[in-house]
């Protein structure tokens, strides 16, 4: 579908009409930032290089792409399990649940948001809530889809926070960093050729800064591991100031461009 069309129809989910989108320009020059959560030391996952003894077997005769796929996909389990049972910070005790992550183990995409929510923490899935549904159609709108199964490129789904915050309150910094070592896992095996970093807790989070949001939409940043991350509003956001959608639309193109010029590059 051409932008024009993947813009009709982003326009169409989010109920809006036609505005002027800066699209098709070349991505923005890549601005180097460290990765924070590559900081503090890596939970209890199996790393990449050393699987498991049962994840081993299932590699043993095969060095095909769809074996290292199943290993990816049995690593990021275990890391899922190791979030669900996480007590390192006290969301542990309060949380009905721990929201770990949703996608393909090997998504182009990752999308990290703030926390869950209440819908998220008693489904267990990130963004389930009305939040949810508008990212959902903004990534149907450029070809991108969450569900196993469903028609689009899959995305990776996760949250800086994994727990949920008692009345969804802001989350505290002590928290975010205890829950670093997590995302900085999940990037780390997923590896994705994009992450889409919504809202301020998410950005400042994943690219280890603490300016505001405005300050770092509109370019594209890079992690330590040279993987791009683009910054947008968060859902919730828009849904409450829907004037900012438009500029959530040129994030989304900016961070589409960014992914396709990486995919013709491979
Ligand atoms: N907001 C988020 O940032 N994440 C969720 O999972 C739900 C709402």
């Amino acid at each position: 579908m051409s932008w024009d069309g993947r813009q009709a129809a982003m326009l169409e989910a989010m109920g809006l009409g036609l505005w002027p989108v800066s699209t098709g320009a070349a991505p923005a020059a890549l601005a180097e930032a460290p990765f924070a959560a590559a900081t503090e030391p890596a939970p209890t996952t199996p790393p990449a290089t050393a699987p498991t003894a049962d994840s081993a077997a299932i590699a043993i005769g095969s060095a095909s792409a769809s074996s290292s796929i199943v290993l990816h996909a049995e690593h990021l389990d275990a890391l899922h399990q190791s979030i669900q049972s996480c007590q390192r910070c006290p969301l542990g005790q309060s949380r009905r649940q721990a929201v770990a992550g949703v996608g393909h183990a090997s998504a182009h995409w990752m999308v990290v948001g703030e926390a869950p929510g209440e819908q998220e923490d008693a489904q267990g899935e990130p963004f389930v809530g009305a939040a949810g549904k508008l990212l959902d159609a903004m990534l149907s709108a450029i070809g991108l889809s969450r569900g196993p199964g469903s028609a689009g490129q899959q995305v990776y789904l996760t949250n800086a926070l994994k727990c949920r915050p008692p009345n969804n309150r802001n989350p505290h910094d002590e928290e975010l960093r205890a829950c670093a070592p997590f995302l900085s896992e999940q990037v780390r095996l997923v590896r994705p050729r994009i992450v889409l970093a919504l809202g301020r807790f998410a950005a400042q989070r994943v690219l280890g800064v603490d300016a505001a949001i405005g300050a770092l939409r509109g370019k594209v940043h890079k992690m330590a591991d040279g993987t791009p991350v683009v910054v947008s509003y968060h859902p919730a956001y828009l849904l409450r100031q829907p004037l900012e959608k438009a500029k959530a639309w040129d994030d989304l193109c900016l961070a589409a461009d960014t992914a396709q010029a990486l995919e013709s590059r491979a």
